[in-house]
């Protein structure tokens, strides 16, 4: 019998190939033109043909090379994010899109893959377009290059379509000197690792364990930490509840900082 440390490799090796080709689809129902767009449960919460097809293509591709995955499934759990960013992605905001592959072992993110369809879109018409960024706990993150912020700087990231008076409470009182509005949670961890923003703060429920998995692990695998606003680890076994309720926290460095600076007022309106 496999052991689980070979299962788990060969997962992440496989999520890694399904990611990339979950990218193409990202990038060809764009190309096709029609995104039939769906509301789930409301104008701003959306789902498309790419959310559809990329979510079929990765569970059959698992379901194919892992059949026994739900045996396992009691440790090890999957947690995907066929399009993160689905609101930007049909506002053609196409670089803030992701798909999140997360992995987790009895309740622990550890394991992720996010492949990044649009990413060189800069780059004029000849450019690749596209990569995939995966990280495992104690191996370390590749498919990137990793930069801080310049030391003393406050550079918030926080949602652009989810906004509400608790997440700009929240924002204003970690006193930045800026503050960026992007789509996607896969996005924003993104910032944080590239050296484009120092903290991600969202305020709110609204946010999945799909959209946090993958991401905090590549954070966590190179010495950030992303947690709930009240500085509580977030689990990922198959019973949790999907919701982030209270919100989330996310940084490289100085996380004791921004934690320190949520209003008390912020934190008693998130209930984990
Ligand atoms: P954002 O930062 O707004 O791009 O959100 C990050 C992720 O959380 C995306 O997958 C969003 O769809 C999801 N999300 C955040 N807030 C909400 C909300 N109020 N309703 C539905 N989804 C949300
Ligand atoms: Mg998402
Ligand atoms: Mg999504």
């Amino acid at each position: 019998m496999a052991s689980s440390h070979t299962v788990l490799m060969r997962l992440v090796a496989s999520a890694y190939s399904i990611a990339q080709k979950a990218g193409t689809i990202v990038r060809r129902v764009i190309a096709e033109g029609d995104l039939g767009i769906v509301e789930k449960t409301s104008a701003t919460d959306l789902q498309t043909k790419a959310d559809r097809l990329v979510q079929m293509s990765i569970c059959s591709s698992l379901a194919r090379k892992f059949p026994k995955l739900t045996i396992i499934g009691e440790e090890l759990v999957v947690w995907v994010d066929p399009l993160d960013g689905t609101k930007e992605y049909t506002e053609g905001l196409l670089d803030n899109v992701t798909v999140l592959i997360g992995i987790a072992y009895e309740g622990k993110a550890i394991a992720g893959i996010i492949n990044q369809p649009y990413y060189n879109y800069q780059a004029g018409p000849d450019a690749v377009l596209g990569r995939t960024i995966w990280g495992v706990l104690g191996l370390g993150a590749f498919g990137f290059q990793l930069k801080e912020v310049p030391a003393g700087k406050h550079i918030i990231t926080t949602t652009r379509s989810h906004s509400n008076k608790l997440v700009t409470d929240c924002v204003t009182a970690m006193n930045p000197d800026d503050v960026l509005r992007v789509g996607g949670a896969g996005n924003k961890i993104i910032q944080l690792i590239e050296g484009k923003a120092s903290a991600y703060v969202f305020a709110s429920p609204g946010c999945k364990k799909w959209d946090t998995c993958a991401p905090e692990v590549i954070l966590h695998a190179v010495g950030g930490k992303l947690t709930d606003i009240h500085g509580n680890a977030l689990q990922y076994n198959k019973e949790v509840k999907h919701m982030n309720s209270a919100g989330v926290l996310a940084t490289l460095r100085n996380y004791d900082y921004y934690a320190s600076r949520v209003p008390e007022s912020v934190k008693n309106a998130l209930v984990p």
